[in-house]
């Protein structure tokens, strides 16, 4: 049972996608697919922008997110309170970008006023972009994107660049309301499928920038993807499969709806953090920046990795670590995607069981699960 943010777990119908033999990427019937897919992206990213997809984990779409607009020697702000924050720093300098950080923190969410303060100085619109982790998966920490981004649009010429990669389908991101010019995320996080595709939201202000940015591209080249899916096709063989089982899962959305998706993510939230609470081990996060998609638990009492052995070992269920700094500091209870409130109770009564078998203290037995039914009845 997989309770990590990414890969998450898949259903049925979409297993059964990825056993069928593959079919001609250039036939009709793939085309067909092709534009059932791409609509319901559009649908799920609450956009008319063009929603692209990369044979590509979720970096090469954020990767492509960056470069595609960007030219040598551009100023970027970057938001970094985490591990993935910091990934968009690497990237942004490989391609020899001038890159200015805003930091937090691990645990702490991003401070919107410094954006703002950096970029009303900016009066002669030198920063090119913005690049933000709407949820920095590696502490569990929600940034604050709907304020950041009027702060990004105050300033008039900045492309906001976002990493929706565990917020995407878990948590509500009208991307045309707000604006947002370029989207990364990534199929094996908010989109119930195996690893594999990459998917990046591209608006009109952003093609605008495309024009004249010189940074090298290839593969990445968004503007092959945009050609090629104007017509329901691709420039490079896609993963034939993954395209099946991604047209199941978006019928599955459609059929839940964007509203009761996001609400389930949120209970589920509620009902981990609460039970989290109850069981008397600390939240690496506050209530009030927690992601929807992620609870990282920083315990005291016992190591965070016998935790893990014993989840894994007597329940097969596997938790996630913490990364470098993190490591051994915490564990992260993933709950996004294909994610039900029966799931979180199942992890949660075990949890409980596996602090009773490692003779943690002050655990009232039956309070996780007991926070975790009340957090889900409500
Ligand atoms: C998973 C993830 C990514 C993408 O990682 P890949 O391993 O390249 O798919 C990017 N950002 C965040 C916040 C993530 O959780």
């Amino acid at each position: 049972m997989l309770m990590i943010p990414g890969p998450t777990p898949v259903p049925e119908k979409a297993l059964l996608e990825l056993a069928k033999h593959p079919i001609g990427h250039r036939s009709d019937d793939f085309s067909k697919i092709m534009a059932e897919v791409t609509q319901n992206l559009k649908w799920l990213h609450q956009t008319q922008n063009d929603v692209l997809v990369l044979t590509s984990s979720g970096t090469g779409a954020m990767e492509a997110g960056i470069i595609n607009f960007l030219s040598r020697g551009d100023r970027v702000l970057a938001g970094t309170n985490g591990k993935f924050g910091e990934r968009w720093v690497e990237v942004a300098k490989a391609y020899g970008l001038e890159v200015e950080t805003i930091t937090a923190d691990y645990g702490q969410p991003l401070d919107p006023e410094q954006f703002r303060e950096k970029l009303e100085a900016d009066t002669e619109k030198q920063i090119k972009a913005v690049i933000l982790t709407h949820s920095e998966t590696s502490t569990g920490v929600l940034n604050d994107l709907e304020t950041i981004n009027r702060h990004v649009k105050a300033h008039g010429e900045a492309l906001i660049i976002v990493d929706a990669v565990t917020s995407l389908g878990a948590y509500n991101i009208p991307v045309d309301e707000w604006g947002l010019d370029v989207v990364g995320s990534g199929s094996q996080k908010g989109y119930m499928i195996p690893p594999g595709l990459g998917f990046v939201s591209v608006s009109a202000k952003a093609w605008e920038a495309y024009k004249t940015a010189n940074l090298p591209r290839y593969y990445l080249d968004l503007g092959k993807y945009k050609k090629t899916a104007d017509k329901n096709s691709n420039p490079f063989t896609p993963p034939v499969n993954l395209f099946f089982a991604l047209q199941a899962t978006l019928r599955m959305m459609q059929a839940e709806g964007l509203e009761n998706i996001f609400a389930r993510h949120q209970r589920l939230m509620n009902a981990t953090r609460a039970a989290v609470k109850a069981m008397g081990l600390p939240l690496f996060a506050a209530d009030e920046c927690a992601s929807p998609a992620i609870t990282a638990v920083a315990p005291t009492q016992v190591e965070a990795e016998k935790v893990r052995s014993v989840m894994k070992k007597q329940f097969d269920i596997a938790l996630a670590g913490g990364q470098d700094s993190l490591k051994g500091k915490i564990f992260r209870i993933g709950h996004l995607g294909f994610v039900s409130d029966r799931d979180v109770l199942c992890a949660i009564g075990a949890l409980e069981a596996t602090l009773q078998m490692l003779n943690v203290e002050g655990v009232t037995s039956g309070a996780g699960v007991a926070a975790a039914a009340e957090a889900i009845s409500q």
